[in-house]
């Protein structure tokens, strides 16, 4: 970083960060302005972020998973306020349709269960089936039973029933967040240049950034410099050429077709995502409008056929032309490199099967904030950030290859192939553990929770073969009562919330349309 030297530099912010610039004003953009202006002004530092209104961004992020509900709490913000601004909709998980062959199941938010004398839930949930319980573990969740009734309500924090187990997180519209967060960027002192970035004026010595140069002639200079400029990345990738790991041969999938379609049914309080011949469909019900999307893999499945999938499955009618996008998977290899930290689509992309990206950028940014230069030892923060980003890039990943690896469909090539393909070892070690006796671990770095394994390796088929021996000792009738008694508990606590929509009415969270 600049100013390495600590007498270089302010009184209390020895040799430290003064000018933050952001390049790119998508999600990730003004994500990293509004919580970075939040949790840094000091009255040194300045945020200047530059976006130019003549690049689209991609504005398909619609839907996220619970830790976005403590980054919008972070900067203050009202909930049934961000939700009427943004169009958005409660989430309580999403609905996997034919990947474990014909038929769906939920991978919902949120506990399943209760542990039993240390003895993990899913591990009871297994005995029972060992029994010949046909109960999903599902029907022990909260948000999966709340999700199959499309009803919602928040709940007190003292709540002590099993509503207590009820995780949220929103369906919005992305460009709609980007512009909400820019109000609150701006309130809180961030400076927004217009302008297209054409050049990146670099030390010669160092290596490090010193500005961005803008089509006007114009410069931006800063000392750290935060790249969210979408798949384009300008500084992380074209400037300083940061390699670029590719994962495209575990998650072959490289465009995706998004159309919004009039909404015509009831809002669902979860996602949908619906297996096709050489991908998924998404459905993300918004209250002005139903996202969808077919991602798929080009290698595959040629554009038409494609197109014609996405038409021929939309609810509602559709409202303009399918959008095109092309992406790569992967990730930077350094996140962090010399001054600059990538952000969003720069720093890398895994395909939004499970929602996870907004939220890769949420975690960035707080990380960013939690190992901000301070100009002692700053390449040790640098080396933190990147070990750190990396580690949890390869859960989702990991997470992600999970449903093509164990999916249950006979017909296509694609699904025979994506079933046979060699997996990292990282996740092939989870798989060993679970045939093993259903053993399931969170890693450090893991976004997704036991419950959402278990969800989601059950939903599609994929059996332990070992038992746990743990387990043995449990009473079958015991265990039978006991889930009995869970089953109808959350049954009847889903019953009692209001329907979603109403919900959404009450809370005046709904946009009048
Ligand atoms: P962008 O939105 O592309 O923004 C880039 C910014 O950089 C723009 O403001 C642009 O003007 C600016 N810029 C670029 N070049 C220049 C230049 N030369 N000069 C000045 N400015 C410039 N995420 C989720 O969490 N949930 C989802 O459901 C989800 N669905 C997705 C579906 C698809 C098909 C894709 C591709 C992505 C999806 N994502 C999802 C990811 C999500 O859209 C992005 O992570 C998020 O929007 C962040 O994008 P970004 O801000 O990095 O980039």
């Amino acid at each position: 970083m600049p100013g390495n030297n600590p007498s270089v530099g302010e009184i209390g912010n020895p040799g430290g960060v003064r000018r933050i610039v952001i390049v790119g004003g998508g999600t990730a953009g003004w994500m990293a302005a509004a919580a970075l202006s939040r949790l840094l002004a000091n009255g040194h530092r300045e945020i200047t972020l530059v976006e130019s209104d003549d690049i689209a961004t991609i504005g398909v992020g619609e839907a996220t998973i619970p830790p976005i509900r403590a980054f919008n709490a972070l900067l203050d913000i009202p909930e049934a306020e961000f939700l009427r601004e943004t169009m958005g909709t409660y989430k309580l998980g999403i609905e996997f349709d034919g990947w474990g062959g014909a038929g769906s199941y939920m991978h919902p938010f949120g506990a399943a269960g209760q542990d039993f004398h240390g003895i993990p839930f899913h591990q009871i949930w297994l005995a029972d089936r060992e029994g010949g319980s046909t109960a999903p573990i599902t029907d022990y969740s909260m948000c999966a039973v709340a999700a199959q009734h499309g009803r919602f309500a928040k709940l007190a924090l003292d709540d002590q029933t099993p509503l207590s187990h009820l995780s949220y997180a929103y369906h919005f519209d992305a460009s709609l967040y980007a512009a909400y967060l820019r109000r609150v960027a701006e309130r809180q002192g961030v400076q927004r240049r217009e302008g297209r970035v054409v050049s990146v004026d670099r030390d010669g010595h160092s290596g490090e950034v010193l500005a961005v140069r803008l089509a006007d002639g114009t410069s931006v200079p800063g000392d750290l410099f935060i790249d969210c400029s979408g798949f384009r990345a300008l500084l992380i990738g074209e400037a300083l050429n940061t390699g670029w790991e590719d994962w495209s041969r575990w998650l072959p999938m490289d465009r995706a077709l998004a159309m919004p379609s009039e909404r015509s049914a009831a809002l669902r309080p979860y996602t949908r995502a619906i297996a096709r011949p050489a991908g998924w469909q998404w459905q993300i019900p918004l209250q002005h409008r139903v996202g969808n999307g077919h991602v798929f893999a080009s290698a595959f499945m040629g554009m038409d056929e494609a197109e014609k999938l996405l038409r021929d499955n939309v609810e509602g009618a559709a409202l303009g032309d399918p959008r095109l996008l092309r992406f790569a998977t992967g990730m930077r290899r350094l996140a962090w490199n010399h001054n600059v930290v990538s952000l969003g689509l720069s720093s890398g992309f895994i395909e939004p099967l499970e929602s996870t990206s907004i939220h890769l950028v949420q975690h960035g940014i707080l990380r960013l904030a939690a190992l901000f230069p301070t100009g002692i030892d700053d390449a040790a923060c640098r080396a933190e950030y990147n070990h750190e980003m990396r580690r949890t890039f390869e859960g989702v990943r990991d997470f992600v290859i999970l449903h093509y690896k164990v999916n249950g469909r006979q017909d296509d090539p694609f699904w025979r192939e994506m079933r046979d393909m060699v997996i990292p070892y990282s996740l092939q070690r989870r798989l060993d553990l679970w045939r093993s006796g259903g053993r399931l671990f969170r890693h450090d770095g893991d976004v997704c929770a036991i419950p959402s394994w278990a969800a989601v390796l059950s939903g599609q088929g994929a059996w332990p073969v070992g038992r746990d021996p743990s387990t043995e000792a449990l009473g079958q009738e015991q265990v039978r009562a006991a889930l009995s008694d869970m089953r109808t508990a959350y049954t009847q606590a889903a019953l009692r919330l209001p329907m979603h929509q109403d919900y959404l009415q009450r809370s005046g969270a709904l946009q009048p349309l």
